[in-house]
């Protein structure tokens, strides 16, 4: 069985797909995760993450995957380091080159086999799992996602920074020429803005318990 979730930065994916995975007894897979490993192991190396060709050395060097629906580099869990003003300023130019996405598309396929899993990006219910047997696509202003990433990390960047980057991010995973964010035709259209947590993780285990 396969849940797929898509929808724009910071509209509450990662923190939903991962009460369902519990409440379920699903795999958790957090396509994005990868995204950043790639753009975070190519800084820590002094990398230009505008060098498609050496992003791309990078990611073929780097022996990424996931253990316990945690982004691993080499066994090693890295994922508290890929949340920072720097890998979230590149990581969505760096997912801008196709021939990254098709290696990372292949690892999202693989660890998704013989699992029943939820997974949540951008191109998950179009791209990586257009065959998924429960899609959804979650939306909210881009004002709101600003203000929840304020209240969960007040420390550090201004409301006023953190929406300028939700909105560039936003134009640039729109407009990419492979695996843009685009509405499935068959998923389920969820507008978190005015719903709590609990909520939203309602009215997906209910649709996928009525589907
Ligand atoms: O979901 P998260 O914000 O962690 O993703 C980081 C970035 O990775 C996104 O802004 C997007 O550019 C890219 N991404 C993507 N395709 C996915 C998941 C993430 O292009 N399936």
């Amino acid at each position: 069985m396969i849940v797929a979730i898509d929808g724009p930065a910071g509209v509450g994916k990662s923190t939903i797909a991962k009460f369902i995975a519990d409440e379920l007894g699903l795999y958790y897979i957090n396509s994005g995760s990868f995204y950043r490993a790639v753009t975070f192991a190519h800084q820590l190396k002094g990398g230009n993450c505008l060098d498609q060709d050496a992003v791309l050395k990078t990611a073929k060097s780097l022996d990424l995957g996931i253990i316990n629906s945690k982004i691993c580099i080499d066994g090693i869990d890295v994922e508290d380091k890929l949340h920072t003003p720097k890998v979230d300023k590149f990581v969505s130019l760096v997912s801008n080159d196709p021939r990254l996405r098709e290696l990372i598309n292949v690892l999202l396929r693989d660890a998704a086999v013989s699992l029943d899993v939820i997974s949540e990006g951008r191109d998950i219910t179009t791209v990586v799992f257009p065959n998924a047997d429960y899609k959804f696509y979650f939306d909210a202003s881009a004002e709101v996602r600003a203000r929840r990433r304020i209240n969960q990390h007040p420390e550090g960047q201004t409301y006023e920074e953190v929406l300028e980057g939700i909105l560039v991010r936003d134009k640039n995973d729109r407009e990419k020429p492979v695996g843009s964010l685009k509405i499935a035709k068959d998923a389920k259209i969820i507008d978190t803005s005015y719903l709590t947590i609990k909520q939203v993780c309602e009215k997906v285990v209910t649709a996928i318990k009525t589907q």
